[in-house]
C-alpha cells in the first residue's frame, strides 16, 4: 500500500488542476489516469474542436475573399493533413501535461482506479490510500438505445474520422450538435441536423436561438425539427438509412454516410466501485456534492463534469484549484462560484453568453426587467457577398438597471465576452456600460451604446 495526502482519480481538466495546485501547496499527491493526460478537453473536446473551428473559419474567409478583391486560383482542402497536424498538436499537449505534473512533483499512476474502501483506491492490483480523495473522472457521450445506434459515432468518433464525410446526419441540438454541424458544413459535407424538439440550444436566450437557426440555414445546413430517430440500418452501398418520425408521427427516412450522436453526456462513475466507498451515483452517473465539492462521504470530493453542472473546462479547473486551497492552503471558505458562468458556443458565427436569459429574468423579476438589443451587419461583411447578422442583448433588472444577462451572436462574440463577464460579475449597471468609451470601429462597441 502506498500512501499520499491527496489521491486524484482522473487526469483531465479538473484532476490535473487540483493535483498541481495541491502539490504546489506542499501535499504529497498521486494522480490516476486511465487514458491520455488532459482528459476530454485536450484529447476529444475543446482543443481539437477549436482547431476544427479555426479550419472552418478559414473556409468561410476564403468564401469572403472575393468581396475584398482577391481572386483565388482554386483551392483544395485536405482533411487528412488537418487531422494529422491536429493530432500532433494534441500529442504535444499530452507531453506538456506530463511534464507539468512531473515538475510539480505529482506521481502519475497509469491505469483505471477503483475504490476498495473510502480511503483506498486500487489500480492494476496495487493499492493507494489517502485521507483526501477527489473523483474527477469526467464524462462520455451518450449513445441511445435506438436499434442500429452502434452504426453512428459520437464526438469521440468525429475526431477519429480519417476523411471528410460526404453526407452527415448530426442528431441533437446542444453545444456539440451545433458546433460539429457548423464545422462539417464549412469544410464541405452535406449536413442534416436532426432535432427532436423545436429549438436549438434550448437553455439559451431566444435571440441567440433564433439567430442561430438563420445562420445555420444560410450556411446550407438542413435543420429538421421535431424529428425523432427510430432506427439506423446499414445499406448495401455502405450508407446508413435513418428511419424516424416527424412531429405528426409520419415516417421519415434520411440517408447519410456518417451519423453523429450528440445528445448529451453522462458521468463516468460506473466503473469506480463507488459502493465500496459508501457512495451512490444519481441519474446519468452524476455524483452530488455540496458547494464545497464534498460528497456524502467525508474525505471524498468530486469535481468537474461528474457533478453534472456547468460542464466546462474552466469550471472543472476552478473547482479543482479551490478545493486544493481549501484542503491544503488553510482556506476553509474556498469554493467555486457556479453563478454567472460565461460560455461560448463555437458555431459560425460564435455565441457568447452569460447570466439570465430574458425569459428567465422575466420569470424571476417580472416587470422590473428591461432589455436592450441590437441586430446589425458588421463592417467586415459590408464588402462580402454573405452577410451574416450580429445580434446582442443586455438583460437588466431594477431601477439601477443591473446587467444580469448578456447574449451575443456574431463574429468576435467568443473573444468579446470575457471582459464583459468581469464587469457583470462585479455588478455593472447599464449606466456603467454607457459610461465606458466605445472602441471604434468594432462590433463590441454596440454593447456600450445600446439604447
Ligand atoms: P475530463 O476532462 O473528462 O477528464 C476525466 C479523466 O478521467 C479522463 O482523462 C479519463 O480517462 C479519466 N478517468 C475516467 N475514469 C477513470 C478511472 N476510473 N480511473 C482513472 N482515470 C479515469 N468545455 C469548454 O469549456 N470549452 C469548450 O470549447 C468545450 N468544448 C468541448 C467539445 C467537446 C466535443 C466536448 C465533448 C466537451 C467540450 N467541453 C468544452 C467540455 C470539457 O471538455 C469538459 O467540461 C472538461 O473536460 C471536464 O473536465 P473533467 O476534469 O471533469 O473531466
Ligand atoms: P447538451 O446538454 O448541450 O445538449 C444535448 C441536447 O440533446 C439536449 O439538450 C437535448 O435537447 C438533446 N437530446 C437529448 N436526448 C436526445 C435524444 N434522445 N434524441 C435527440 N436529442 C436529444 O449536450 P452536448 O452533448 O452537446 O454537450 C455536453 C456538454 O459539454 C455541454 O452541455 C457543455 O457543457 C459541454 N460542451 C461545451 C462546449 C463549449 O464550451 N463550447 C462545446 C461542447 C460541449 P432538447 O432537450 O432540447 O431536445
Amino acid at each position: 500500500m502506498k500512501t499520499f495526502d491527496y489521491l486524484v482519480i482522473g487526469g483531465g481538466s479538473g484532476g490535473v488542476a487540483t493535483a498541481r495546485r495541491a502539490a504546489e501547496y506542499g501535499a504529497r499527491v498521486a494522480l490516476i489516469e486511465a487514458g491520455r493526460l488532459g482528459g476530454t478537453c485536450v484529447n476529444v473536446g475543446c482543443v481539437p474542436k477549436k482547431v476544427m473551428w479555426y479550419a472552418a473559419n478559414i473556409a468561410h474567409s476564403l468564401e469572403d475573399a472575393a468581396g475584398y478583391g482577391f481572386t483565388l486560383a482554386g483551392h483544395d482542402f485536405d482533411w487528412p493533413t488537418l487531422k494529422q497536424r491536429r493530432d500532433a498538436y494534441v500529442q504535444r499537449l499530452n507531453g506538456i501535461y506530463d511534464g507539468m505534473l512531473e515538475k510539480a512533483g505529482v506521481e502519475v499512476i497509469r491505469g483505471f482506479g477503483r475504490f476498495v474502501d473510502k480511503d483506498t483506491v486500487e489500480v492494476d492490483g496495487q493499492r493507494y490510500s489517502a485521507p483526501h480523495i477527489v473523483i474527477a473522472t469526467g464524462g462520455r457521450p451518450v449513445v441511445p438505445e435506438t436499434p442500429g445506434a452502434e452504426l453512428g459515432i459520437t464526438s469521440d468518433g468525429f475526431f477519429e474520422l480519417e476523411r471528410l464525410p460526404r453526407r452527415v446526419a448530426v442528431v441533437g441540438s446542444g453545444y456539440i450538435a451545433v458546433e460539429l454541424a457548423g464545422v462539417l458544413r464549412a469544410l464541405g459535407s452535406e449536413v442534416d441536423l436532426l432535432v427532436r424538439g423545436e429549438v436549438l440550444l434550448r437553455p439559451f436566450d431566444g435571440l441567440l436561438r433564433e439567430e442561430l437557426v438563420t445562420h445555420m440555414r444560410d450556411a446550407g445546413i438542413q435543420l429538421c425539427f421535431r424529428h425523432q430517430v427510430r432506427s439506423l440500418a446499414r445499406q448495401q452501398d455502405g450508407s446508413i438509412r435513418i428511419d424516424g418520425e416527424d412531429g405528426d408521427g409520419k415516417p421519415v427516412q434520411r440517408m447519410a454516410d456518417t451519423v453523429i450522436w450528440a445528445i448529451g453526456r453522462e458521468a463516468a462513475t460506473d466503473g469506480l466501485n463507488l459502493a465500496a466507498a459508501g457512495l451512490n451515483a444519481g441519474k446519468h452517473g452524476v455524483l452530488e456534492t455540496d458547494e464545497y465539492q464534498n460528497t456524502a462521504v467525508p474525505g471524498i470530493y468530486a469535481i468537474g463534469d461528474i457533478v453534472g453542472k456547468a460542464e466546462l473546462t474552466p469550471v472543472a479547473i476552478g473547482a479543482g484549484r479551490k478545493l486544493a486551497a481549501r484542503l491544503f492552503r488553510d482556506q476553509p471558505d474556498s469554493k467555486q462560484n457556479y453563478d454567472l458562468i460565461p460560455t461560448v458556443v463555437f458555431t459560425h458565427p460564435p455565441i457568447g453568453t452569460i447570466g439570465l436569459t430574458e425569459e428567465a429574468a422575466r420569470e424571476r423579476h417580472g416587470e422590473a426587467v428591461k432589455v436592450y438589443s441590437a441586430r446589425f451587419t458588421g463592417m467586415y461583411n459590408a464588402l462580402t457577398e454573405h452577410k451574416p447578422r450580429t445580434a446582442m442583448k443586455l438583460v437588466c433588472v431594477g431601477k439601477e438597471e443591473k446587467v444580469v444577462g448578456c447574449h451575443i451572436i456574431g463574429t468576435g462574440a467568443d473573444e468579446m465576452l470575457q471582459g464583459f463577464a468581469v464587469a457583470i460579475g462585479m455588478g455593472a449597471t447599464k449606466a456603467d456600460f454607457d459610461a465606458t468609451v466605445a472602441i471604434h470601429p468594432t462590433a463590441a462597441e454596440e454593447l456600450v451604446t445600446l439604447r
